[in-house]
């Protein structure tokens, strides 16, 4: 008889997407007349630039002629890709990289997830709340996470047992706290899905310092740094001094190039960065990685980096930066128009994300089924994210600029 994972089976059904297509579509059925405009899932809209178009182009050429052709690449990734990342995106921030602290790979979604093969079992894992819900799941599978609470149990504690929640609502400006209990993972987001907010270097220090004390690793997930717009604000946790001895920062060209259908981003794990066994013996978790990509993983498609290289070239960065204002100017849209009719909102300035008090107290739920029924608008509930996102709704700036414009009009109307 063979076993399987049975953390697998403690698994919440990921109850918020499913719920949100089911209330969609019975609604739609019972409407038919009646257009919906969709500013709920975070995913891109406006297509490849043509600078990545003709990298493809030309690597898909590239492949059909011997001379030319590409088997297998470095597990880790191509050494123009690492070069390019080092010199645009950390170089010119002042930080500088060894080429092999860089592994590029097929998402951030993928490292963040695999990430947790190189970590201990019995480490106590903090996130902040509301979050991005493959951190919590990721440490359900690999057995952090204990025991489940929901509403239904009558629990007064709501979430998994052993993970802490940080709670970032608009009472910390959604900022969140150290923990009062001592942690060993910290997921840090910035910015922030969800919520659409930023942190400081102030604020990120906090954080590398409790890191650097407690012997903790930072797992820092900047997939959004490209929307950033403050000149105040870091891009990278490395911008923080001591962060390489404490830090793994997940980087995508998903939301940055629109790549979530290509698939391409990258994790920095630098050699200063050191793991603990549990006699306290210490090891460099660059070499833990490095193993377990070259084992598991066979590399990003040769097509795909030369891709992801062409959103560097002068062209490809001012083609990319048009999209991303564009997105951006989408979230101001949904910003000012929610404050005109008298919503208070959160983010969008420096994320493509607004998030919404929702109003009079309604629960995040209510107010998706007023704007699904009322006004045709679907958002995400920000309940959905965690305990802390009930009160709240994510709008994204994903959406194309007639939809964008659609949606705020419409809720105008909803006064
Ligand atoms: N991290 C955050 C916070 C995200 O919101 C997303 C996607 O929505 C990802 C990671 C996944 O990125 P990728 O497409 O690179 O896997």
């Amino acid at each position: 008889m063979f076993t399987i994972n049975e953390n697998y089976l403690k698994l919440q059904s990921s109850y918020l997407f499913v719920e949100i297509a089911k209330r969609v579509k019975e609604y739609q059925t019972a409407n038919p007349e009646k257009k919906i405009v969709r500013l709920g899932i975070g995913d891109v809209t406006k297509p490849l630039t043509s600078e990545v178009i003709k990298a493809l182009h030309q690597s898909v050429d590239e492949m059909s002629q011997a001379e030319t052709f590409k088997g297998y690449g470095p597990e880790i990734g191509y050494e123009f890709l690492q070069t390019a990342i080092l010199e645009n995106d950390y170089k010119k921030r002042g930080i500088n990289l060894e080429l092999d602290e860089i592994f590029i790979s097929d998402g951030a979604k993928s490292d963040l997830g695999n990430i947790s093969d190189i970590l201990g079992q019995a480490n106590r894992v903090a996130v902040t709340d509301p979050v991005y819900p493959a951190y919590v799941d990721v440490n359900v599978m690999g057995g952090r996470a204990g025991i489940y609470h929901d509403e239904l149990q009558k629990n007064p504690q709501k979430g998994w047992s052993n993970i802490v929640y940080l709670p970032c609502v608009a009472e910390n400006d959604f900022v969140p706290d150290l923990p009062k209990e001592k942690v060993q993972l910290i997921y840090l987001c910035y910015p922030n899905n969800p919520t659409g907010t930023v942190l400081t270097k102030t604020q990120l220090k906090v954080w590398v310092d409790y890191a650097i004390k407690n012997q903790a690793l930072i797992l820092f997930d900047s997939a959004y740094e490209a929307f950033i717009t403050d000149k105040q604000i870091p891009h990278s946790i490395y911008e923080i001094e001591g962060a390489k001895e404490v830090a793994i920062e997940f980087r995508s060209f998903s939301k940055t190039a629109g790549f979530t259908g290509v698939r391409c981003g990258y994790t920095i794990v630098p050699k200063a960065l050191l793991g603990y066994l549990s006699n306290g013996e210490k090891v460099i978790l660059n070499k833990l990685w490095n193993r377990r990509q070259t084992t598991k993983f066979n590399g990003v498609a040769y097509i795909i980096q030369r891709a992801a290289e062409a959103c560097y070239s002068e062209l490809g960065q001012r083609e990319i930066r048009a999209n991303i204002e564009a997105y951006l100017n989408h979230a101001k849209i949904i910003r000012e128009g929610l404050q005109g009719i008298g919503l208070t909102t959160y983010g969008g300035v420096n994320a493509p994300y607004v998030w919404v008090k929702t109003p009079q107290g309604i629960s995040s739920w209510q107010f998706f089924d007023i704007l699904l029924n009322n006004i045709q608008v679907v958002g995400t509930p920000g309940s959905g994210f965690g305990p802390s996102g009930e009160g709240y709704f994510r709008l994204t700036a994903f959406g194309s600029l007639e939809n964008t414009k659609e949606a705020v009009a419409r809720l105008k109307d909803l006064r």
